[in-house]
């Protein structure tokens, strides 16, 4: 599925600079230097592939942001958005409507035990933001305890909850945040053997953290189910079981934020359900739309919902349950029924993702570390196999960064467009991919890996 070279089409060329110039133009774009990036013109999309205006398909392994989890426009989900315009485009969030009725039962209805409220917001960052401000009002503690390792979204106290490198720079802006490491076995923080002596370690950390911090000062304890950009970090069995007895045990509200793999990713509605664990508030977003249109929310237990029987919650977004993001949401849920969305994202894992992904690392010595669950896959990548010297340094940007830069580019020019992060590929390509499309991108990672094997 190799791409043309440069195209000798000058009316599709010329197409293409418009657009590209009027994005230059006034567009500022999110976490770039605005004059040292050159985004790609795309002319449609469909499924699992996009396209430029110069005949060049990308078959999409990274979702957009993982978050087209049944591809793009589906028609189904595109026809229910035009017909809830036709009707009523928005309501104010204060009053009963069906369809936002209707998303809120179909969402309450998949999470796991008695996550039975859900307040809506338009994304992820916002929907973390709330979870925060119920577990702090529901305790009456200030203090959140998050992974180093972790996401949580851009918005104030989300960034300063996510322990990556994109809360430099926005630091401090929330009082009250303490970072712990959780569990991961490949390059185990604890120097662990195995990933049951890493479980218990981590485990040991974190309780030894909630000590210190004094367990009737924190709130909260914010973890993604599966890490999503921090690498697909799948937590071994009894870390996720441990930290909710070490919340109950302490009073402390447990946070599962589900926004990346909510929603059919990981091969479950939600990713909890691996390990049969029940957060007190789980928050979710992207795929709850297939992101057609934005939308998120905060799924909330009966003793949280109840906090707020009788005194008012203090927060609130203009358009909460936005109602055309409800019926994008009421359809997205219905063709991930009807089509067997999450038993497909699982079966893919099973049958294909994990084990083509798996031959790849048995022929490229750059491949460390394969993981992943669903449709949701990470290869690590590495200069020397033993000593697990990544690709490029954590945080690797400009001229540290050009092997994986130029693995990314062999990717593109190869059909495939992939999510890169540090040393990693993530491999994340709709929940609805075809075998064959599977196959496809398969076959192109195995080309763009010969790039990254000249490294090691
Ligand atoms: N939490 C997680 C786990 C995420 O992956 C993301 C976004 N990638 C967010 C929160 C923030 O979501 P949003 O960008 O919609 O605010």
């Amino acid at each position: 599925m190799d791409n043309p070279s440069p195209t000798v089409n000058t009316a599709a060329a010329d197409e293409a600079a418009r657009v590209k110039a009027a994005d230059r133009a006034h567009v500022f774009h999110s976490w770039s230097a605005q004059e040292l990036i050159d985004p790609l013109a795309v002319a449609g999309a469909e499924g699992a592939y996009f396209w430029d205006y110069e005949g060049n398909r990308y078959l999409d392994f990274s979702s957009a942001l993982v978050y087209t989890n049944i591809g793009y426009q589906h028609p189904k989900v595109v026809a229910a958005i035009q017909e809830q315009a036709g009707r009523l485009c928005t309501l104010a969030p204060g009053f009963a409507v069906d369809v936002r009725s209707e998303a809120a039962r179909l969402i309450a209805e998949r999470t796991p035990g008695d996550l039975d409220k859900v307040f809506f917001t338009n994304g992820g960052a916002e929907a973390v933001e709330n979870a925060v401000r119920m577990a702090r009002l529901h305790t009456g503690r200030p203090k959140v305890l998050s992974a180093y390792r972790s996401y949580h979204g851009a918005t104030s106290t989300a960034i300063n909850l996510t322990g990556d490198a994109r809360r430099f720079g926005n630091d401090s802006a929330t009082a009250g945040v303490v970072h712990f490491w959780g569990p991961f076995a490949y390059r185990s923080p604890f120097y662990s053997a195995t990933p049951a002596e890493e479980c218990e370690r981590a485990l040991r950390h974190l309780e030894d953290t909630v000590v210190f911090e004094g367990p009737g000062s924190i709130a909260a304890i914010v973890l993604e189910t599966v890490g999503g950009a921090p690498g697909v970090l799948v937590h071994p069995d009894g870390y996720l079981a441990g930290v909710r007895e070490l919340c109950d045990r302490y009073g402390i509200v447990f946070v599962l934020d589900e926004v990346m793999v909510g929603f059919g990713r990981t091969g479950r509605w939600f990713a909890a359900e691996h390990w049969g664990v029940t957060p007190d508030l789980l928050c979710f977003a992207k795929g709850v739309t297939s992101g057609y249109v934005p939308l998120g929310g905060v799924a909330v237990s009966g003793a949280i919902a109840a906090s707020f029987a009788r005194r008012p919650y203090p927060g609130g977004l203009t358009y909460s349950g936005h109602v055309l993001a409800c019926a994008a949401a009421v359809a997205t849920i219905g063709v991930m029924e009807e089509e067997g969305v999450v038993e497909q994202s699982a079966r893919t894992g099973a049958e294909l993702l994990g084990p083509g992904l798996r031959t790849l690392a048995g022929r490229h010595p750059s491949v460390g570390e394969v993981r992943g669950l669903g449709t949701f896959w990470a290869l690590e990548l590495v200069r020397d196999r033993e000593t697990r010297e990544p690709l490029v340094p954590y945080n690797a940007s400009g001229a540290d960064n050009a092997p994986m830069a130029e693995f990314a580019a062999a990717c593109r020019k190869a059909g495939l467009w992939p999510l890169t992060a540090g040393n990693r590929i993530h491999i994340a390509p709709p929940c609805t991919i075809a075998p064959q499309d599977v196959a496809a991108g398969l076959e192109a990672l195995d080309a763009a890996l010969a790039v990254a094997d000249a490294h090691t």
